[in-house]
This record gives C-alpha cells, sequence and structure tokens, in this order.
C-alpha cells in the first residue's frame, strides 16, 4: 500500500535508479547553478510543484487539485568540472482525477540518462577535437581524457552520440527558428554522425571545454517552447516504443 506524505522525499521512499518513476516527465527549466542544487531545493522541501506548473494539472488539462507526492531517488552523474556521483530527488505529484504522476525533471538532466547534459555533450566535443585527420573518431583516447573514477565505456560514448543526434535532429525545425542551421548535413555512422553533433553545437553557439557555455540557454529556450527535452526521450514518449 502506498504511503502518500508532504513534499519531498522521506526515509524509505523507494529507490528509483536512473528510472523515470513517472507517468510523464516535465522539463524543469530552472536557474539553479547545478542540478546538486535543485536537489537540495527537494530534499529540504523548499520546492513548490504548484508554484511552477500552476494550477492546471499537467495530465486531466483541468484544475483537479493534483497534490505532491513523495519525490523519487535518482542517480546522478558529473564529469565536469569535477567528477561527482550522486543521488538527487526529483519532485513528483500526483493527478487527482486518473491518479497518474508526473516529475519535475532538471534541464540539467535527460530522461533515462545518469550522467548530466553537460557531461554528455562536453565528452562528445572533446570526441569530437580527438578525431584523426580524416574525420575518424578516436574514442579509446577519449576515455582516457575522462575523470579515472567513471564508468564511461566506449559503448556509452557510442550510445550518447546517437541520443543526441536523434534530440538534435528532432528539435531542428524549433532550432533552426533561432539559429543558422542551414549547412547540417545528416550523418549516418558513428564518424559522420559525431561531424553532426558537433556541428549542430558549434551552430547552436555551444562552446567549450573545459567549461560548457551556451547549452543551458538552448536547452531553457527549447524547454520552455516545446516542453519537451532536448536530450534525451521522456517517460511518456518511450511507452508507444515500447509496447510496438
Ligand atoms: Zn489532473
Amino acid at each position: 500500500m502506498k504511503r502518500w506524505g508532504p513534499a519531498g522525499w522521506y526515509p524509505g521512499a523507494p529507490c528509483a535508479g536512473c528510472q523515470g518513476l513517472a507517468d510523464i516527465q516535465l522539463v524543469y527549466g530552472n536557474h539553479f547553478p547545478s542540478v546538486w542544487e535543485y536537489a537540495e531545493a527537494v530534499r529540504a522541501d523548499a520546492f513548490d510543484v504548484c508554484t511552477y506548473v500552476g494550477a492546471v494539472c499537467p495530465i486531466c488539462g483541468r484544475s483537479c487539485g493534483y497534490r505532491p507526492i513523495p519525490a523519487y531517488r535518482r542517480g546522478v552523474i558529473e564529469l565536469f568540472p569535477v567528477y561527482r556521483k550522486g543521488e538527487v530527488q526529483v519532485a513528483r505529484a500526483q493527478c487527482r482525477t486518473t491518479r497518474r504522476t508526473f516529475s519535475l525533471l532538471p534541464h540539467q538532466l535527460a530522461p533515462y540518462h545518469r550522467y548530466t547534459v553537460d557531461s554528455m555533450v562536453i565528452t562528445l566535443v572533446v570526441a569530437w577535437r580527438l578525431c584523426d585527420g580524416q574525420g575518424k573518431p578516436r574514442l579509446e583516447k577519449t576515455l582516457d581524457e575522462l575523470p579515472a573514477d567513471c564508468d564511461v565505456t566506449l559503448w556509452l560514448l557510442q550510445c550518447w552520440v546517437q541520443t543526441l543526434a536523434r534530440g538534435l535532429r528532432g528539435a531542428h525545425p524549433v532550432l533552426c527558428g533561432w539559429h543558422d542551421l542551414s549547412g547540417m548535413r545528416s550523418g549516418t555512422g558513428l564518424a559522420d554522425t559525431l561531424r553532426e553533433v558537433a556541428q549542430y553545437l558549434g551552430a547552436l553557439g555551444v562552446r567549450g571545454p573545459p567549461r560548457i557555455e551556451g547549452l543551458e540557454e538552448v536547452l531553457l529556450r527549447y524547454g520552455a517552447r516545446v516542453g519537451r527535452f532536448l536530450i534525451g526521450t521522456a517517460s511518456q514518449d518511450r511507452r508507444p516504443r515500447l509496447a510496438a
């Protein structure tokens, strides 16, 4: 039997690992310096879901009086500027009409990814810079540039290339209204796809490393305009594919 308590995580709440644990994941565009400050606000019960979402429930579309429920815990890893691994609590609420839940995932994170968006982007920028003269990725060399404690693998790097490319291509119709993306060429193999991601990031004004700049503005603007994650697939968008 579920135990509903006040907003915020309480001891004994289920650990979700990196799973969504909400029927709908909303982008929470915020101005916390990092995901850790967001987590602290939720943990301290200083985060009000209703203030951000408003009176209308994002699930039933009515003023159903949705209520905050205990946050879920989620694993997070940050690679830069320093390696940090931890758990954050993600705020949730439940629709009173449908009993379905929604969470507010901060824009610094991508659904179903433990590594922060910054971590993935910086790593791929590094990978692009380390390509050989023919543009062939040298992913082993990229791994050498990452913190020794991290568990990033070659397989994961390749997943990130595909994830970022998929997200940027999907957002292209919106992003091209803000940036000149006329030079984009879609890639198929790993090398071409990494080049495409790097081209996108350059066109969007993303600069760095060591510090990544320009990315947050894009994430916030896209999230506010579209209400979707630029990188990663939210739980509500995964079901049809999983059920297929
Ligand atoms: Zn509702």
